[in-house]
C-alpha cells in the first residue's frame, strides 16, 4: 500500500471503527493489503489469532497456505488485493486460547461499508470470495460451496466475482489425502481466477 494513497487513508479511518461491536475484543482493525488497482482482489471472512496481533491479513497457518496455493497456481500475492469481509477478529475464549468464531449477518452487513470502499478503490476484474461467509457478504445470499465453487459469478453491475474454499478449511481436513486433495482444488480454482483475470 502506497502512502498517502486512497487505500491508506481509508485504511486509517477504519483504525477507528467501532461500527459493530467487534473492535471491543479485538487488538487492532486488519484493513486489507496489496496493489490497487489490481486484477485480482480476495476476500476472506475475518483475520485470526496471528492477524489480529500482527494488524496483516492472511499472515497465520492459513495465509501460509494460500501462498503456497497462488504461487502454484502461478499468481504472485505482490499483484493482487487480499482483505477480509470483517475487519475485526470475532472469537470466544477457551481457557487462555482465542478461538475463532463466524461473524454474524449483521457484523458482516455493517462491515461491508469497508469491502465496498475497497472494491471501488482496487477496481478489480474479478473478486475471488474464499469461503462461504465471504461470498454471502459479496452477494447477500448463501451459496452452496460444492455447487458454485470455481464457476464465473455474477456479483453486481458486471462485476465478476468466483467463489472458492477457505484456505483454513484445509487446515481442518482429517488426515493428509483430504488436506492433499483440497490444496489441490484451491490450486485449480486459483488458476481458473487467473484465467478469467487475463
Ligand atoms: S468488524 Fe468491521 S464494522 Fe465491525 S468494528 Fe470492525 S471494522 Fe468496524
Amino acid at each position: 500500500m502506497k502512502t498517502n494513497s486512497p487505500l491508506t487513508q481509508l485504511a486509517a479511518e477504519a483504525a477507528g471503527c467501532e461500527r459493530c461491536p467487534l473492535y471491543k475484543d479485538a487488538t487492532q482493525t486488519v484493513f486489507g493489503e496489496g496493489l490497487a488497482p489490481a486484477s485480482i482482489m480476495m476476500v476472506g471472512e475475518q483475520p485470526g489469532d496471528q492477524e489480529d496481533r500482527a494488524g496483516r491479513p492472511f499472515v497465520g497457518p492459513a495465509g501460509q497456505i494460500l501462498d503456497r496455493a497462488l504461487g502454484d497456481a502461478g499468481l504472485d500475492r505482490e499483484t493482487i488485493y487480499i482483505t477480509n469481509a470483517v475487519k475485526h477478529f470475532k472469537h470466544e475464549m477457551h481457557g487462555k486460547r482465542r478461538l475463532h468464531k463466524r461473524p454474524n449477518q449483521d457484523e458482516i452487513k455493517k462491515c461491508r461499508w469497508w469491502l465496498d470502499k475497497e472494491i471501488v478503490i482496487v477496481r478489480p476484474k474479478l473478486i475471488v470470495a474464499l469461503g462461504a461467509t465471504a461470498a454471502q457478504a459479496l452477494t447477500g445470499r448463501k451459496l452452496t460451496l460444492t455447487r458454485e465453487r470455481g464457476k464465473a459469478l455474477s456479483l453486481w453491475d458486471g462485476q465478476q466475482g468466483m467463489l472458492t474454499v477457505h484456505p483454513s478449511s484445509i487446515l481442518r481436513m482429517p488426515d493428509e489425502t483430504a488436506r492433499q486433495e483440497a490444496f489441490a482444488g484451491l490450486v485449480a480454482d486459483l488458476a481458473r481466477a487467473s484465467e478469467i483475470a487475463g
